[in-house]
Protein backbone atom coordinates (compact mmCIF):
# COMPACT_ATOMS: atom_id res chain seq x y z
CA UNK A 1 0.00 0.00 0.00
CA UNK A 2 2.71 2.78 1.24
CA UNK A 3 2.79 6.31 0.17
CA UNK A 4 -1.07 7.81 0.74
CA UNK A 5 -0.87 9.68 -2.10
CA UNK A 6 -1.05 6.23 -4.08
CA UNK A 7 -2.82 4.11 -1.74
CA UNK A 8 -6.01 4.88 -3.92
CA UNK A 9 -7.97 5.36 -0.97
CA UNK A 10 -10.59 7.28 -0.39
CA UNK A 11 -10.94 9.48 2.76
CA UNK A 12 -14.59 10.09 2.83
CA UNK A 13 -15.42 6.45 2.71
CA UNK A 14 -13.14 5.65 5.47
CA UNK A 15 -14.93 8.53 7.50
CA UNK A 16 -18.17 6.82 5.92
CA UNK A 17 -17.52 3.68 7.81
CA UNK A 18 -16.98 5.93 11.07
CA UNK A 19 -20.31 7.07 10.75
CA UNK A 20 -22.13 3.65 9.81
CA UNK A 21 -20.52 2.13 12.85
CA UNK A 22 -21.81 4.84 14.88
CA UNK A 23 -25.32 4.20 15.21
CA UNK A 24 -24.96 0.61 16.50
CA UNK A 25 -22.42 1.59 19.06
CA UNK A 26 -24.38 4.66 20.42
CA UNK A 27 -27.26 2.46 20.22
CA UNK A 28 -26.12 0.19 22.33
CA UNK A 29 -23.76 2.61 24.80
CA UNK A 30 -26.76 2.66 27.12
CA UNK A 31 -26.87 -1.00 27.97
CA UNK A 32 -23.04 -1.86 27.70
CA UNK A 33 -20.79 -3.06 30.78
CA UNK A 34 -19.10 -0.34 31.28
CA UNK A 35 -15.91 -2.67 30.72
CA UNK A 36 -16.52 -5.70 28.75
CA UNK A 37 -14.67 -8.77 29.86
CA UNK A 38 -15.16 -10.77 27.22
CA UNK A 39 -13.56 -8.08 24.87
CA UNK A 40 -10.86 -6.73 26.63
CA UNK A 41 -8.17 -9.01 25.64
CA UNK A 42 -8.87 -7.45 22.21
CA UNK A 43 -6.72 -4.70 23.20
CA UNK A 44 -3.53 -7.14 22.34
CA UNK A 45 -4.01 -6.98 18.92
CA UNK A 46 -3.23 -3.43 18.71
CA UNK A 47 0.58 -5.01 19.17
CA UNK A 48 2.54 -6.04 16.69
CA UNK A 49 5.79 -5.50 14.43
CA UNK A 50 5.62 -1.76 12.95
CA UNK A 51 3.90 -2.65 9.48
CA UNK A 52 6.19 -2.18 6.49
CA UNK A 53 4.02 -1.19 3.34
CA UNK A 54 0.94 -1.08 5.75
CA UNK A 55 -2.60 -2.80 5.39
CA UNK A 56 -3.90 0.89 3.94
CA UNK A 57 -6.88 2.86 5.00
CA UNK A 58 -9.85 1.31 4.93
CA UNK A 59 -8.24 -2.18 6.80
CA UNK A 60 -6.53 -0.20 9.28
CA UNK A 61 -9.56 2.07 10.22
CA UNK A 62 -11.82 -0.97 10.12
CA UNK A 63 -9.57 -2.72 12.67
CA UNK A 64 -9.51 -0.13 15.25
CA UNK A 65 -13.08 0.14 14.85
CA UNK A 66 -13.90 -3.44 15.66
CA UNK A 67 -11.26 -3.36 18.24
CA UNK A 68 -12.47 0.19 19.54
CA UNK A 69 -16.33 -0.27 19.90
CA UNK A 70 -15.25 -3.40 21.95
CA UNK A 71 -12.76 -3.07 23.96
CA UNK A 72 -12.40 0.68 24.97
CA UNK A 73 -14.22 1.68 27.85
CA UNK A 74 -17.58 2.42 27.46
CA UNK A 75 -17.08 5.76 29.69
CA UNK A 76 -19.58 7.67 27.46
CA UNK A 77 -22.42 5.91 28.71
CA UNK A 78 -24.21 6.85 31.59
CA UNK A 79 -23.57 4.00 34.25
CA UNK A 80 -19.87 5.41 34.24
CA UNK A 81 -19.78 6.97 37.82
CA UNK A 82 -15.62 6.29 38.02
CA UNK A 83 -13.69 9.87 38.65
CA UNK A 84 -15.26 12.77 37.25
CA UNK A 85 -15.88 11.75 33.76
CA UNK A 86 -18.19 13.54 31.84
CA UNK A 87 -20.19 12.08 28.65
CA UNK A 88 -20.02 14.04 25.13
CA UNK A 89 -23.49 15.57 24.31
CA UNK A 90 -24.28 14.90 20.53
CA UNK A 91 -23.75 18.02 19.39
CA UNK A 92 -20.30 18.26 21.16
CA UNK A 93 -19.39 14.52 19.50
CA UNK A 94 -20.27 15.46 15.96
CA UNK A 95 -18.52 18.48 16.18
CA UNK A 96 -15.42 16.99 17.31
CA UNK A 97 -15.63 15.28 14.22
CA UNK A 98 -15.46 18.29 12.36
CA UNK A 99 -12.90 19.53 14.00
CA UNK A 100 -11.11 16.56 12.64
CA UNK A 101 -12.51 17.05 9.38
CA UNK A 102 -10.88 20.54 9.23
CA UNK A 103 -7.87 19.78 11.01
CA UNK A 104 -7.18 23.39 11.81
CA UNK A 105 -3.75 24.93 13.27
CA UNK A 106 -5.09 27.01 15.82
CA UNK A 107 -3.05 28.79 17.80
CA UNK A 108 -2.07 31.50 15.06
CA UNK A 109 -4.64 33.80 13.20
CA UNK A 110 -3.25 34.22 9.72
CA UNK A 111 -3.09 30.09 10.23
CA UNK A 112 -6.72 29.87 11.09
CA UNK A 113 -8.69 33.18 11.33
CA UNK A 114 -12.26 30.60 11.83
CA UNK A 115 -10.75 28.72 14.80
CA UNK A 116 -9.14 32.17 16.80
CA UNK A 117 -12.63 33.58 15.88
CA UNK A 118 -14.35 30.16 17.48
CA UNK A 119 -11.96 30.49 20.49
CA UNK A 120 -12.82 34.01 21.44
CA UNK A 121 -16.39 33.58 20.91
CA UNK A 122 -16.75 30.31 22.95
CA UNK A 123 -14.41 32.16 25.89
CA UNK A 124 -17.06 35.13 25.98
CA UNK A 125 -20.10 32.71 26.17
CA UNK A 126 -18.08 30.83 28.85
CA UNK A 127 -17.60 34.15 30.92
CA UNK A 128 -21.14 34.62 30.15
CA UNK A 129 -22.48 30.89 30.88
CA UNK A 130 -20.45 30.94 34.45
CA UNK A 131 -20.80 34.52 35.93
CA UNK A 132 -17.46 35.71 34.90
CA UNK A 133 -16.69 39.30 34.38
CA UNK A 134 -16.41 40.06 29.86
CA UNK A 135 -13.59 41.47 30.31
CA UNK A 136 -11.27 38.49 31.71
CA UNK A 137 -8.48 37.40 29.52
CA UNK A 138 -8.90 33.71 28.70
CA UNK A 139 -7.37 30.71 26.80
CA UNK A 140 -8.56 27.24 25.79
CA UNK A 141 -6.53 24.39 27.47
CA UNK A 142 -6.43 20.84 27.07
CA UNK A 143 -7.76 20.23 30.67
CA UNK A 144 -8.11 21.60 34.20
CA UNK A 145 -4.53 20.82 34.84
CA UNK A 146 -3.59 23.04 32.32
CA UNK A 147 -6.06 25.55 33.04
CA UNK A 148 -4.77 25.12 36.64
CA UNK A 149 -0.97 25.61 35.08
CA UNK A 150 -1.94 28.77 32.96
CA UNK A 151 -3.36 30.41 36.17
CA UNK A 152 -0.59 29.79 38.14
CA UNK A 153 1.90 30.97 35.54
CA UNK A 154 0.16 33.53 35.47
CA UNK A 155 0.28 34.10 39.58
CA UNK A 156 3.61 33.25 39.00
CA UNK A 157 4.63 36.42 36.66
CA UNK A 158 2.72 38.24 38.96
CA UNK A 159 4.51 37.58 42.44
CA UNK A 160 7.89 37.51 40.82
CA UNK A 161 7.62 41.14 39.07
CA UNK A 162 6.50 42.28 42.80
CA UNK A 163 10.13 41.25 43.76
CA UNK A 164 10.93 42.54 40.72
CA UNK A 165 12.00 39.74 38.46
CA UNK A 166 10.55 38.93 35.22
CA UNK A 167 9.96 35.57 35.22
CA UNK A 168 9.34 34.87 31.43
CA UNK A 169 12.57 35.73 30.71
CA UNK A 170 14.97 35.65 33.67
CA UNK A 171 13.05 32.37 35.63
CA UNK A 172 13.10 31.76 39.06
CA UNK A 173 16.80 31.69 40.02
CA UNK A 174 17.54 34.42 43.32
CA UNK A 175 13.68 34.65 44.16
CA UNK A 176 12.47 33.39 47.36
CA UNK A 177 10.16 30.55 47.60
CA UNK A 178 6.66 31.49 46.04
CA UNK A 179 3.77 31.26 49.25
CA UNK A 180 1.13 29.27 48.16
CA UNK A 181 -1.80 28.59 50.60
CA UNK A 182 -4.74 26.27 50.31
CA UNK A 183 -7.21 24.33 52.24
CA UNK A 184 -6.87 20.76 52.28
CA UNK A 185 -9.32 20.21 49.40
CA UNK A 186 -6.34 21.35 47.44
CA UNK A 187 -6.35 18.77 44.10
CA UNK A 188 -3.55 17.03 42.86
CA UNK A 189 -3.49 19.11 39.33
CA UNK A 190 -2.36 21.98 41.04
CA UNK A 191 -0.17 20.81 42.84
CA UNK A 192 1.31 19.16 39.69
CA UNK A 193 1.48 22.49 37.93
CA UNK A 194 3.14 24.08 40.93
CA UNK A 195 5.79 21.39 40.41
CA UNK A 196 5.73 21.54 36.33
CA UNK A 197 6.30 25.63 36.96
CA UNK A 198 9.74 24.91 39.28
CA UNK A 199 7.68 26.04 42.63
CA UNK A 200 7.49 22.48 43.70
CA UNK A 201 4.72 20.35 44.59
CA UNK A 202 5.13 20.63 47.96
CA UNK A 203 5.06 24.11 48.48
CA UNK A 204 1.49 24.17 48.95
CA UNK A 205 0.79 25.29 52.61
CA UNK A 206 -3.02 23.90 53.78
CA UNK A 207 -5.06 25.44 56.12
CA UNK A 208 -7.71 22.70 57.44
CA UNK A 209 -9.98 22.97 60.10
CA UNK A 210 -11.11 19.30 60.41
CA UNK A 211 -10.28 16.35 58.64
CA UNK A 212 -12.03 16.55 55.54
CA UNK A 213 -10.08 19.46 54.91
CA UNK A 214 -12.18 22.44 55.36
CA UNK A 215 -10.30 25.69 55.04
CA UNK A 216 -9.44 27.10 58.53
CA UNK A 217 -10.02 31.24 57.43
CA UNK A 218 -8.76 32.31 60.72
CA UNK A 219 -5.60 31.08 60.37
CA UNK A 220 -5.11 31.86 56.69
CA UNK A 221 -5.96 35.33 57.92
CA UNK A 222 -2.78 35.28 60.51
CA UNK A 223 -0.50 33.32 58.20
CA UNK A 224 -1.17 36.08 54.98
CA UNK A 225 -0.94 39.56 57.79
CA UNK A 226 3.14 38.05 57.48
CA UNK A 227 3.95 35.81 54.32
CA UNK A 228 4.20 38.74 51.78
CA UNK A 229 3.00 38.62 48.28
CA UNK A 230 1.48 35.19 48.79
CA UNK A 231 -1.12 33.04 45.99
CA UNK A 232 -4.24 31.54 47.31
CA UNK A 233 -5.58 28.19 45.16
CA UNK A 234 -9.59 28.27 46.20
CA UNK A 235 -11.31 24.88 45.30
CA UNK A 236 -14.67 25.00 43.87
CA UNK A 237 -15.36 21.67 44.18
CA UNK A 238 -13.34 19.14 46.18
CA UNK A 239 -13.72 14.86 44.18
CA UNK A 240 -14.08 13.32 47.24
CA UNK A 241 -16.74 15.05 49.33
CA UNK A 242 -17.71 17.14 46.92
CA UNK A 243 -17.87 20.23 49.38
CA UNK A 244 -16.36 23.75 48.15
CA UNK A 245 -13.64 26.44 49.49
CA UNK A 246 -15.27 29.50 50.62
CA UNK A 247 -14.57 31.50 48.06
CA UNK A 248 -15.79 34.74 48.27
CA UNK A 249 -14.27 34.58 51.67
CA UNK A 250 -11.00 34.02 50.62
CA UNK A 251 -11.35 37.00 47.73
CA UNK A 252 -11.79 39.20 51.17
CA UNK A 253 -8.59 37.73 52.29
CA UNK A 254 -7.15 38.16 48.96
CA UNK A 255 -7.68 41.74 48.81
CA UNK A 256 -7.17 42.63 52.19
CA UNK A 257 -3.78 41.18 51.97
CA UNK A 258 -2.84 41.98 48.30
CA UNK A 259 -2.86 38.12 47.92
CA UNK A 260 -3.59 36.27 44.19
CA UNK A 261 -6.77 34.31 44.25
CA UNK A 262 -6.51 31.42 41.96
CA UNK A 263 -10.01 28.84 41.44
CA UNK A 264 -9.60 25.32 40.75
CA UNK A 265 -12.94 24.92 39.37
CA UNK A 266 -12.74 21.95 37.59
CA UNK A 267 -16.29 20.69 37.65
CA UNK A 268 -17.72 23.03 40.44
CA UNK A 269 -17.35 26.16 38.42
CA UNK A 270 -20.32 24.90 36.11
CA UNK A 271 -22.71 25.25 39.25
CA UNK A 272 -22.81 28.65 38.57
CA UNK A 273 -25.01 27.76 35.63
CA UNK A 274 -28.25 26.75 37.91
CA UNK A 275 -29.40 29.51 40.95
CA UNK A 276 -29.63 26.21 43.09
CA UNK A 277 -25.91 25.38 42.95
CA UNK A 278 -24.80 29.08 42.21
CA UNK A 279 -24.42 30.04 45.84
CA UNK A 280 -21.60 27.59 46.04
CA UNK A 281 -19.04 29.72 44.19
CA UNK A 282 -20.37 33.26 45.15
CA UNK A 283 -17.46 35.10 44.84
CA UNK A 284 -15.77 33.76 41.72
CA UNK A 285 -15.84 36.27 39.51
CA UNK A 286 -13.61 37.97 41.88
CA UNK A 287 -10.88 35.73 41.42
CA UNK A 288 -7.42 36.61 39.73
CA UNK A 289 -7.81 33.61 37.87
CA UNK A 290 -10.30 30.85 37.49
CA UNK A 291 -9.96 27.14 35.87
CA UNK A 292 -12.37 24.69 34.39
CA UNK A 293 -12.60 21.77 32.86
CA UNK A 294 -14.99 21.28 29.35
CA UNK A 295 -14.64 17.65 29.36
CA UNK A 296 -15.92 17.23 32.55
CA UNK A 297 -19.52 18.53 33.13
CA UNK A 298 -19.72 20.83 30.04
CA UNK A 299 -19.93 17.37 28.22
CA UNK A 300 -17.79 18.25 25.34
CA UNK A 301 -15.38 15.32 24.79
CA UNK A 302 -11.97 14.88 25.87
CA UNK A 303 -9.99 17.27 25.40
CA UNK A 304 -11.13 20.58 26.93
CA UNK A 305 -10.32 23.12 29.33
CA UNK A 306 -10.15 26.59 29.86
CA UNK A 307 -8.38 29.32 32.46
CA UNK A 308 -9.59 32.79 32.84
CA UNK A 309 -7.31 35.40 34.09
CA UNK A 310 -9.02 38.91 35.37
CA UNK A 311 -5.37 40.88 34.19
CA UNK A 312 -5.65 39.96 30.47
CA UNK A 313 -2.41 41.17 30.20
CA UNK A 314 -0.59 38.55 32.24
CA UNK A 315 -1.18 35.36 29.71
CA UNK A 316 0.80 36.86 26.65
CA UNK A 317 3.81 38.02 29.32
CA UNK A 318 3.55 34.49 30.62
CA UNK A 319 2.97 32.46 27.65
CA UNK A 320 4.44 34.70 25.00
CA UNK A 321 7.25 33.51 23.40
CA UNK A 322 9.89 34.80 20.66
CA UNK A 323 10.79 37.65 23.49
CA UNK A 324 7.97 39.70 21.50
CA UNK A 325 4.97 38.98 24.36
CA UNK A 326 1.48 39.86 22.88
CA UNK A 327 -0.28 42.09 24.95
CA UNK A 328 -4.01 41.58 23.68
CA UNK A 329 -6.83 44.49 23.97
CA UNK A 330 -10.30 43.35 25.83
CA UNK A 331 -11.45 44.10 22.14
CA UNK A 332 -8.84 42.43 19.94
CA UNK A 333 -10.06 40.43 17.50
CA UNK A 334 -7.02 38.83 15.66
CA UNK A 335 -5.70 36.44 18.89
CA UNK A 336 -2.74 34.41 18.27
CA UNK A 337 -3.91 32.15 20.86
CA UNK A 338 -0.78 29.91 21.38
CA UNK A 339 0.94 33.76 22.71
CA UNK A 340 -1.48 32.95 25.64
CA UNK A 341 -0.97 29.31 27.04
CA UNK A 342 1.14 26.64 27.62
CA UNK A 343 0.68 25.25 23.61
CA UNK A 344 1.55 26.21 20.53
CA UNK A 345 0.42 24.24 17.97
CA UNK A 346 -2.85 23.15 18.84
CA UNK A 347 -6.39 21.61 17.84
CA UNK A 348 -9.60 23.92 17.32
CA UNK A 349 -11.33 22.69 20.61
CA UNK A 350 -13.10 25.52 20.83
CA UNK A 351 -15.66 23.86 17.91
CA UNK A 352 -17.47 21.33 20.31
CA UNK A 353 -17.81 24.10 22.84
CA UNK A 354 -19.20 26.31 20.09
CA UNK A 355 -21.73 23.57 19.05
CA UNK A 356 -23.20 22.50 22.52
CA UNK A 357 -23.70 25.97 23.76
CA UNK A 358 -24.94 26.66 20.60
CA UNK A 359 -27.41 23.08 20.55
CA UNK A 360 -28.49 23.65 24.35
CA UNK A 361 -27.81 27.01 24.83
CA UNK A 362 -27.99 28.19 28.75
CA UNK A 363 -31.07 26.63 29.66
CA UNK A 364 -30.16 23.12 28.42
CA UNK A 365 -26.88 23.02 30.02
CA UNK A 366 -28.45 24.66 33.25
CA UNK A 367 -31.24 21.47 32.76
CA UNK A 368 -28.21 19.04 32.71
CA UNK A 369 -26.47 20.60 35.90
CA UNK A 370 -30.26 20.44 37.86
CA UNK A 371 -30.53 16.58 36.55
CA UNK A 372 -27.43 15.78 37.70
CA UNK A 373 -28.09 17.46 40.95
CA UNK A 374 -31.65 15.69 41.69
CA UNK A 375 -30.52 12.14 40.71
CA UNK A 376 -27.14 13.04 43.31
CA UNK A 377 -29.91 13.90 45.89
CA UNK A 378 -32.03 10.86 44.95
CA UNK A 379 -28.94 8.35 45.49
CA UNK A 380 -28.33 10.25 48.73
CA UNK A 381 -31.33 9.58 49.88
CA UNK A 382 -31.35 5.89 49.09
CA UNK A 383 -28.52 5.39 50.88
CA UNK A 384 -29.80 7.03 53.78
CA UNK A 385 -32.54 4.79 53.82
CA UNK A 386 -30.73 2.10 53.54
CA UNK A 387 -29.98 0.46 56.80
CA UNK A 388 -26.43 -1.36 55.48
CA UNK A 389 -25.32 1.77 53.37
CA UNK A 390 -23.93 4.96 55.12
CA UNK A 391 -23.88 8.60 53.85
CA UNK A 392 -20.43 9.80 54.60
CA UNK A 393 -20.66 13.74 53.50
CA UNK A 394 -24.04 15.74 52.55
CA UNK A 395 -25.02 15.69 48.97
CA UNK A 396 -23.96 19.20 47.40
CA UNK A 397 -23.92 18.88 43.73
CA UNK A 398 -23.43 15.39 41.92
CA UNK A 399 -20.51 13.35 44.32
CA UNK A 400 -22.36 11.07 46.31
CA UNK A 401 -19.72 9.75 49.15
CA UNK A 402 -20.96 6.90 51.44
CA UNK A 403 -19.75 3.49 52.27
CA UNK A 404 -20.96 0.04 52.67
CA UNK A 405 -22.02 -0.55 55.93
CA UNK A 406 -23.73 -3.72 57.27
CA UNK A 407 -25.42 -3.55 60.77
CA UNK A 408 -22.77 -5.58 63.28
CA UNK A 409 -19.77 -5.78 61.00
CA UNK A 410 -16.67 -4.89 62.87
CA UNK A 411 -15.41 -1.37 62.20
CA UNK A 412 -12.01 -2.03 61.52
CA UNK A 413 -12.86 -4.72 59.11
CA UNK A 414 -15.04 -1.93 57.08
CA UNK A 415 -12.10 -0.27 54.97
CA UNK A 416 -11.09 -3.90 53.41
CA UNK A 417 -14.82 -4.54 52.89
CA UNK A 418 -15.29 -1.04 51.23
CA UNK A 419 -11.86 -1.55 49.32
CA UNK A 420 -13.13 -4.78 48.18
CA UNK A 421 -16.27 -4.06 46.72
CA UNK A 422 -14.89 -1.10 44.56
CA UNK A 423 -12.80 -3.58 43.04
CA UNK A 424 -16.10 -6.11 43.05
CA UNK A 425 -18.21 -2.96 40.98
CA UNK A 426 -15.47 -2.44 38.66
CA UNK A 427 -15.35 -5.87 37.85
CA UNK A 428 -18.67 -6.49 37.77
CA UNK A 429 -19.21 -3.31 35.02
CA UNK A 430 -23.13 -3.26 35.13
CA UNK A 431 -21.70 0.43 36.96
CA UNK A 432 -18.56 1.56 37.27
CA UNK A 433 -17.53 3.38 40.68
CA UNK A 434 -14.22 3.49 42.40
CA UNK A 435 -13.05 3.88 46.28
CA UNK A 436 -11.01 6.86 47.81
CA UNK A 437 -10.66 7.68 51.19
CA UNK A 438 -12.27 10.18 52.96
CA UNK A 439 -11.99 11.40 56.47
CA UNK A 440 -10.00 8.57 57.20
CA UNK A 441 -12.08 5.80 55.98
CA UNK A 442 -12.43 3.76 52.45
CA UNK A 443 -14.95 5.42 50.88
CA UNK A 444 -16.86 4.97 47.36
CA UNK A 445 -18.01 8.41 45.57
CA UNK A 446 -19.65 8.03 42.32
CA UNK A 447 -20.07 11.62 40.23
CA UNK A 448 -22.87 11.98 38.30
CA UNK A 449 -22.10 13.70 35.12
CA UNK A 450 -23.19 12.55 32.20
CA UNK A 451 -25.77 13.77 30.41
CA UNK A 452 -27.30 10.50 29.63
CA UNK A 453 -27.55 9.06 33.17
CA UNK A 454 -31.28 8.62 34.47
CA UNK A 455 -32.78 7.48 37.45
CA UNK A 456 -32.60 3.96 36.14
CA UNK A 457 -28.77 4.08 35.93
CA UNK A 458 -28.45 5.88 39.64
CA UNK A 459 -31.06 3.32 40.91
CA UNK A 460 -29.34 0.64 39.53
CA UNK A 461 -25.80 1.52 41.02
CA UNK A 462 -27.42 1.82 44.59
CA UNK A 463 -29.01 -2.05 43.54
CA UNK A 464 -25.48 -3.44 42.19
CA UNK A 465 -23.55 -1.63 45.14
CA UNK A 466 -25.92 -3.83 47.96
CA UNK A 467 -25.90 -7.01 46.00
CA UNK A 468 -22.19 -7.53 45.38
CA UNK A 469 -21.76 -5.72 49.16
CA UNK A 470 -24.06 -8.87 50.57
CA UNK A 471 -22.15 -11.15 48.45
CA UNK A 472 -18.60 -10.34 49.93
CA UNK A 473 -19.71 -9.87 53.49
CA UNK A 474 -21.42 -13.25 53.83
CA UNK A 475 -20.55 -14.08 57.25
C1 LIG B 1 -10.45 16.67 37.36
C2 LIG B 1 -9.94 17.76 38.22
C3 LIG B 1 -8.76 18.45 37.91
C4 LIG B 1 -7.87 18.06 36.77
O1 LIG B 1 -8.55 18.07 35.57
P1 LIG B 1 -7.98 17.30 34.30
O2 LIG B 1 -8.96 17.66 33.27
O3 LIG B 1 -7.97 15.84 34.65
O4 LIG B 1 -6.63 17.80 34.04
C5 LIG B 1 -8.41 19.49 38.72
N1 LIG B 1 -9.14 19.84 39.79
C6 LIG B 1 -10.26 19.20 40.12
C7 LIG B 1 -11.04 19.64 41.32
C8 LIG B 1 -10.71 18.13 39.35
O5 LIG B 1 -11.83 17.48 39.67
Amino acid sequence: MGDPLNAGDDAAEALGMVARAARPYLDALPHLPVRDAAHVHLIEELDGPLPESGDGTMTAVADLLRIGTRAATHSSGPRYFHFVVGGSTPAAQAADWVTSLLDQAAGLWPNSPFAARAESVVLRWLKELLGLPPTHGGVLTPSATFANLTGLACARFWWARRHGVDVTAEGLVGLPRMPVFSSGYVHASSRKALQVLGLGRDTVRTFARDDAGRLDVDALDRELASSGPAVLIGNAGEVNGGDFDPIDEMADLAERHGAWLHVDGAFGLFAAVSPLTAPLVRGVERADSVAADGHKWLNVPYESGFAFVRDASLLGQAFGTWNAPYLPEPDEERVNYNNLGPESSRRARALPIWATLRAYGREGHRAMVERHRSLALRLGRRIAESPDLELLAPVTLFVVCFRYRPPGVAPDTLDDLNRRLGEAIVEDARVYAGTTVYRGVVALRPAIVNWRTTEEDVDLLASVVRELGARLHTP
